[in-house]
């Protein structure tokens, strides 16, 4: 099964980027091209009837996958930066961290209005990141049509701050 093979290889890396914290590293399944195309494959069969117009991925770990799976079903792929990252004219979200606070940004231009777009990140932990990016396609006019992601940490926990934008909500391992 998928999600054991992505279990079997994501490992956890404690004190990581600070003590205290376990950082579930994702990087191992980059070094299995098969494992790699299993899961571009099982989320474009996943997302298949949702008429998604564009992927955005949320940087940096986003756009692993983000961009492969935009290509595997032909749509174009929307990069969500850091704060000061894009070169273009961009909009701002902030949100809170466990300690301080992040911004990233999207072009102004990343996308038509009314556009069906589905956000993807490597993993969902609170949930605070995705909600920022939903927030970006929505002041854009952008239709949030669904999140997907490799693994989540609390999966029942953090549904709940993205189902007032999307019920289509995929986490390939929990
Ligand atoms: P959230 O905003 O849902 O609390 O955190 C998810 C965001 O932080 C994602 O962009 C994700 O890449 C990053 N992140 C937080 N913890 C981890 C972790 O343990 N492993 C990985 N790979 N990313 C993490």
């Amino acid at each position: 099964m998928l999600e054991d093979r992505l279990k079997s290889v994501i490992r956890d890396i404690p004190d990581f980027p600070q003590p205290g914290i376990v950082f579930k590293d994702i990087t191992p399944i980059l070094k299995d091209q098969d494992l790699c195309k299993a899961i571009v494959d099982e989320l474009a069969f996943r997302l298949k009837d949702l008429a998604i117009d564009a992927i955005a991925g949320v940087e940096s770990r986003g756009f692993l996958f983000g961009m492969m799976l935009a290509n595997k079903l032909n749509i174009p792929f929307i990069p969500i930066r850091k704060q000061g990252k894009l070169p273009f004219k961009t909009i701002a979200e902030s949100y809170k961290l466990e300690y301080g606070q992040a911004t990233i940004e999207v072009h102004e231009d990343a996308f038509t209005p009314g556009s069906r777009i589905l956000i993807h990140d490597d993993l969902l932990a609170t949930g605070g990141t995705v909600v920022a990016a939903s927030k970006l396609i929505e002041k854009l006019e952008g239709i949030i049509v669904g999140y997907a992601f490799i693994i989540s940490l609390d999966f029942l926990q953090s549904l709940g701050r993205l189902t007032r934008f999307s019920d289509n909500i995929i986490a390939l391992a929990r």
